[in-house]
């Protein structure tokens, strides 16, 4: 790290930042993140920059203060990046947000690279949909090209009369749906060195389109592992990525198919604080820093549950074996992620146990 070399920006000061600035603090690192939103999850464990994300005087103040910066999110302002990357390194690259921020250019890119997605066309107009229509077929995702997630920004298409039900206009895609088994994902690093790892892909169930818990390492075969694996390592090397990334995965039962790709700390790698033996967290800023990566082995089987709208009493969680409390400090809200709890066991059947003890909590 060059300038305040023992300090790590972050754009951003959610519960992502807070996480990686908790895992920085061993490490003899400080942080400062920038984020419009007073008091933020962050701000507890991070000094904060508190204006807009394209503030021309914060962003030099960020700079001015950090060795390196690194964000939260993957729409992040590019003129931001851009002024920050005239003084200082940035991680990961600019290229992997505009790649990530446009559902049509991130399903081309996975394409180019060999990467199997769900078939998919441009929408620009009513003609576009019903062309698209034609070709994909029946049911499938109208999708909003930039700015949906979470099942935002997404409309199904069963039959003809729900082509009239739903937006035609420019910015979208068609996507062809998938009849998919399970959700799968991969959380994979890379370092500023080209060192590159994966961590055991996570099996992730969603409710109303929201992350509910991930379950790791998934019951997998060899192959799929290797393929999942296949598929970051060749999008890491082709973004020359530096940091913590995430590709969500659809398992069709015969191959995995790419759904999109996280330029960043991933929900469903949040089992790793616990779980592995390097937490993402630790293994993104060890990254961004440019010091050698952290084994992403898993420990055992653990479990991660999102605490959605509310927290649990901490006595209560505490009160279960192998339960580990993370309290983002937000508001409630419905359907907000306001915490995660991580239940670990020395094998699977007294993780179900566990398991069950949270279920009744939860
Ligand atoms: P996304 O916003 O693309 O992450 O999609 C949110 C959720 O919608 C995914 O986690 C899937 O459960 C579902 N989904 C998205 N795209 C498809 C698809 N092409 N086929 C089937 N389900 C999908």
């Amino acid at each position: 790290m060059s300038g305040p070399a023992t300090t790590l920006g972050i754009l951003g000061g959610g519960q992502l930042a807070r996480m990686l600035a908790l895992a920085a603090h061993p490490l003899g690192l400080r942080t400062v993140v920038l984020e419009p939103k007073a008091n933020c999850p962050a701000s507890a464990m991070a000094e904060q920059i508190t204006a807009d994300y394209e503030d021309p005087a914060a962003l030099d103040e960020l700079a001015a203060r950090c060795g390196v910066v690194t964000y939260e999110f993957e729409n992040v302002p590019v003129p931001a990046v851009e002024r920050l990357v005239a003084t200082r390194p940035v991680h990961p690259p600019a290229e992997a947000l505009r790649v990530s921020s446009d559902r049509r250019v991130e399903k081309e890119t996975l394409n180019l690279l060999g990467i199997p997605t769900a078939p998919f066309r441009a929408v620009d107009d009513r003609a576009g949909l019903e062309a698209a229509v034609a070709e994909l077929g029946l049911p499938a995702l109208l999708k909003t090209r930039r700015l949906g997630y979470d099942g935002k920004g997404q409309w199904m298409i069963r039959d003809g009369a729900d082509i009239d039900a739903v937006p035609a206009r420019g910015g979208l895609i068609l996507e062809g749906f998938v009849p998919f088994e399970r959700e799968l994902s991969v959380v994979a690093v890379r370092g500023a060195d080209g060192s590159f790892a994966t961590y055991p892909l996570a099996e992730n169930t969603h409710r109303q389109g929201v992350l509910l818990a991930s379950r790791a390492p998934a019951t997998i075969s060899a192959e799929h592992q290797a393929l999942a694996e296949d598929y970051a390592r060749k999008l890491a090397e082709h973004l020359q990525y530096v940091g913590v990334f995430a590709i969500e995965l659809f398992d069709t039962g015969e191959t995995l198919l790419a759904n999109e790709m996280a330029p960043r700390v991933h929900n469903s790698g949040h089992w790793t604080i616990e779980g592995a033996e390097t937490s993402q967290f630790e293994n993104h800023v060890r990254a961004v820093a440019g010091l050698p990566l952290g084994s992403t082995a898993a420990r055992g089987p653990t479990l991660m549950r999102n605490c959605l709208s509310t927290m649990p009493a901490p006595a209560e969680i505490a009160a279960i074996p192998g339960a580990h409390l993370h309290d983002y400090v937000k508001e409630a809200r419905p359907g907000r992620k306001v915490g995660h709890v991580t239940l670990t066991a020395p094998d699977e059947a007294t993780l179900e146990q566990r398991a069950a003890l949270l279920a009744r909590v939860l």
